[in-house]
């Protein structure tokens, strides 16, 4: 990695941070989690709301390192409005992303999906700080299969 791309990186992370995307809770949802991120100290409270196998909305509250804060706007922004299955396949490869070591194995394609994420390449060099990049990722994972789940039942 460049120090210029590394720079760029470090702007994102710390734009995001300032400035989080759908940041709020939400008043009508169909689920609600609460993670936490013991290591590190970070909490992220997520709302969804899914119509007809789609995102329409997600808000979430927080609070913790810049890392875990940053990558939950990142994650936010990625997903609302984008169907269920995209978004759960850019869980997977942000993932990947993060247990890659600094080796990243994505392809070209993978890795212009992932937007702003790719942001956070660096942080897969650091274990103790992978969790807090995971932590809103995960979160809405788990949204998302209880908001699925609540619908089809
Ligand atoms: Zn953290």
């Amino acid at each position: 990695m460049t120090t210029s791309q590394d720079s760029m990186y470090q702007a994102i992370i710390l734009d995001h941070y300032k400035h989080p995307q759908h940041r709020g809770e939400l008043a009508d949802f169909d689920a609600e989690v609460h993670h936490v991120n013991p290591t590190c100290g970070d909490e992220v409270t997520l709302r969804v709301r899914v119509t007809d196998g789609e995102i329409a909305e997600l808000g979430w509250v927080g609070e913790g390192c810049s890392i875990s804060q940053a990558s939950t706007s990142v994650m936010s922004d990625l997903v609302t409005g984008s169907t269920v299955s995209n978004a759960l396949g850019l869980q997977e490869k942000f993932l990947e992303l993060m247990q890659s070591q600094g080796n990243v194995a994505l392809s070209e394609q993978d890795l212009e999906s992932l937007d702003d994420a790719i942001a956070f390449e660096g942080v897969s060099k650091y274990p103790a700080r992978v969790k807090c990049a995971l932590l809103g990722w995960m979160a809405m994972k788990s949204a998302v299969a209880s908001a699925t789940s609540k619908s089809e039942a």
